[in-house]
């Protein structure tokens, strides 16, 4: 059941994307990636913890060609406004050289972490390196790294569900919610 309103914390949010846009859009992504890495030999996946987990989970599930998956993570934000510094990127123990890599984002907003991340794996010689983002927030976004794989487009609105958190809260939720006044 879908509630049109949550609490979490001190803030209200109401419902703006449901979860059946919400997978309509991560099908339609996941055809692209389909059309565009099925000839190369075993992508890897690298998933950005911890608000990737749900969007990587239902994105796998249409993936049509072998690949393989492993999860970083790099944390940047704190309550509803970005904290300005970006941590290093722990969890890759392999190498990633000679490899098609698809970073998955849960959401670009200014695009600070990306570019960090981005950084780092091209510093390790992948084959190639595309990203993937669930959310992306284009009157935001003041990088040049392209991101070739957007679910979904957004304004500058706080939102939370589907594994994004409000101070660690609500990413259980299935719908996408955004911050009401
Ligand atoms: P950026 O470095 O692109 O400014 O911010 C990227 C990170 O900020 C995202 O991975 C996410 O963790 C967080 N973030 C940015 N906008 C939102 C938002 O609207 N909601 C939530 N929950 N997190 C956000
Ligand atoms: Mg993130």
């Amino acid at each position: 059941m879908m509630k049109d309103t949550v609490h979490l914390h001190d803030k209200t949010f109401r419902v703006m994307i449901p979860a059946a846009e919400i997978d309509r859009a991560v099908t339609a992504v996941a055809e692209r990636i389909n059309t565009d890495y099925r000839a190369k030999s075993v992508p890897l996946f690298i998933g950005v913890l911890n608000g990737s987990f749900m969007f990587l989970s239902d994105l796998m599930k249409k993936i049509d060609f072998d690949c393989e998956l492993s999860f970083v993570k790099l944390s940047s934000y704190s309550g509803t406004a970005t904290t300005g510094q970006v941590r290093s990127l722990i969890g890759l123990n392999n190498s990633i050289e000679g490899r098609d890599v698809i970073i998955v984002e849960d959401i670009v907003d200014t695009g600070e972490s990306i570019e960090h991340m981005v950084r780092d794996l091209e510093s390790r010689k992948p084959a190639s390196i595309s990203v993937c983002t669930l959310f992306f927030k284009p009157a935001s976004y003041s990088k040049q790294i392209p991101i070739q794989y957007r679910a979904l487009e957004i304004g500058n609105e706080f939102i939370v569900g589907y594994g994004l958190d409000y101070n660690q809260l609500g990413r259980n939720l299935k719908d996408v919610y955004v911050v009401t006044e």
